[in-house]
C-alpha cells in the first residue's frame, strides 16, 4: 500500500529523544524553549509558544485574544473539525463563509457578507498547504477592526507574497504525525505581539506566570521536551521535505492535468504552496478512490462532511447554505504526495488514474 501520509523519522530523532530520556528532564524544559526560538525564527515572528496539539494552539490563540461568549469568529466549514471546535471551546460562535472553487480556501467576498457587530475575529485556514488570500483578509480585518487567527496547521513554511503564513495574524500550527513536520502530538502559536504571547503562555500552564500564582483560568497544554527534541530535528529537515512534496506535486500535475473529469490543484501567483495534501477534484470521486484503494494506493477525502453539516453542529441549529463547500466535499480527493513517495510509486498512481479515465470515458 502506498500510504496517504507517513512521518519520516530516522536515527537523528531517535538519538534526540534518547538524549532527553537519559537527562531525566522529560517535561517542558530547555528543548521546548529552543524549539520555540527556532520556530519563531523560521516563521519570521518575535514569539512562538509551544503547546501539545494544533487544536490547543487554536484554542489558546483565541483565548489569548480574549475571544469568548458573545463573540463571532468567521471561518470556513471546509476544514478539520478542530478549526471550528476551538471557537466553540471559548463560548464564541463559529460563523461559516463559503470557499473558493480553485483553492478550497475561504472566499473573502463571503467573509464580508457574514460580518455583524458581534464579529471579533477571522480564522482563515491555509488548506492543504495553499495560503488563504491574506491580502484581502488583512484588509477586511483592518477595515472592521478584527483579529486574525491563522489556522496554519497544514501550512508549515507556506508563503504569501514572500511572507510566511502564521506571521500575518496569530498563527496556529500542528505537528501531528501526518503534517509536514511532526513532534508526535504538538502545536505552536506564532505572533509578533508580546502581550498575546505572554497570555498564551499563561493559558498553556494554569494561568500562571509565577509558580503557584494563578491570575486567569488556564489549562495544561504544555509540550514535553521529548516532543520538542523531535520537532527540532524535523524543523531542520522541513525545507527538504517541502521541496520533495513540491516536486512530487509537479510530477502528478504534469501527468494528470487535462485528463477528463479531473482538475489538478492550482498554485496562485505569489503563493508558495507546501502541498500538505495534493488534492484533485474528480467528478466520480468515490469510484476513483475505490479503484485506487483496490490497487494499493492510499487516498484521503478531506473532508467528506463539511463542519456545518456535522451532527454536533446541526444539533446546535446550524443550517447554512454553502454550495461551494458542499461541492468540494463531494469532489475533493487527495493523492499521496509526501516525501516518502518514490518516483516509481508516482508512476503507479499516474498510470492507474490514466487507465481508469480511459475505461470510464
Ligand atoms: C491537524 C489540524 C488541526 C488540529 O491539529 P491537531 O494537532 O490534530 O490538534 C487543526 N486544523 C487543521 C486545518 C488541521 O489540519
Amino acid at each position: 500500500m502506498i500510504p496517504i501520509a507517513k512521518p519520516l523519522l530516522d536515527e537523528k530523532e531517535i538519538e534526540a529523544v534518547s538524549n532527553v530520556l537519559r537527562s531525566g528532564m522529560i517535561a517542558e524544559g530547555a528543548r521546548v524553549a529552543e524549539f520555540e526560538e527556532k520556530f519563531a525564527d523560521y516563521i519570521g515572528v518575535e514569539h512562538a509558544v509551544a503547546v501539545n496539539s494544533g487544536t490547543a494552539a487554536l484554542h489558546a490563540s483565541l483565548l489569548a485574544h480574549s475571544i469568548g461568549v458573545g463573540d463571532e469568529v468567521i471561518t470556513t466549514s471546509f476544514s478539520f473539525i478542530a478549526t471550528a471546535n476551538s471557537i466553540l471551546f471559548t463560548g464564541a460562535k463559529p460563523v461559516f463563509a463559503d470557499v473558493e472553487y480553485d483553492t478550497f480556501n475561504v472566499d473573502t467576498d463571503c467573509i464580508i457578507d457574514k460580518i455583524t457587530p458581534d464579529t471579533k475575529a477571522l480564522m482563515p485556514v491555509h488548506l492543504y498547504g495553499h495560503p488563504a488570500e491574506m491580502k484581502a483578509i488583512m484588509e477586511i480585518a483592518e477595515d472592521h477592526d478584527l483579529i486574525v487567527i491563522e489556522d496554519a496547521c497544514q501550512a508549515h513554511g507556506a508563503t504569501y507574497g514572500g511572507k510566511k503564513v502564521g506571521s500575518f495574524g496569530t498563527g496556529s500550527f500542528s505537528f501531528y504525525p501526518t503534517k509536514n513536520m511532526t513532534t508526535s502530538e504538538g502545536g505552536m502559536i506564532t505572533t509578533d505581539d508580546k502581550a498575546v504571547a505572554e497570555r498564551a503562555r499563561m493559558i498553556r500552564s494554569h494561568g500562571s506566570k509565577q509558580r503557584y500564582l494563578h491570575e486567569i483560568v488556564g489549562y495544561n497544554l504544555r509540550m514535553t521536551d521529548i516532543s520538542a527534541a523531535i520537532g527540532l530535528v524535523q524543523l531542520g529537515k522541513l525545507d527538504d521535505f517541502t521541496s520533495m512534496r513540491k516536486e512530487n506535486a509537479k510530477v502528478l500535475s504534469d501527468a494528470l492535468g487535462g485528463l477528463d473529469g479531473i482538475t489538478v490543484p492550482v498554485v496562485r501567483d505569489g503563493c508558495n504552496h507546501v502541498f500538505h495534501q495534493y488534492t484533485i477534484r474528480a467528478e466520480k470521486r468515490d469510484d476513483l478512490a475505490a479503484m485506487l484503494n483496490q490497487s494499493g494506493i492510499g487516498t484521503g477525502t478531506y473532508y467528506p462532511i463539511p463542519i456545518h453539516k456535522q451532527p454536533v453542529y446541526t444539533d446546535l441549529g446550524y443550517n447554512d447554505n454553502l454550495p461551494e463547500c458542499d461541492k468540494a466535499a463531494g469532489e475533493a480527493l487527495s493523492l499521496p504526495v509526501h516525501p516518502g513517495v518514490s518516483k516509481d510509486e508516482l508512476k503507479t498512481i499516474i498510470e492507474s488514474i490514466k487507465d481508469w479515465v480511459v475505461e470510464n470515458d
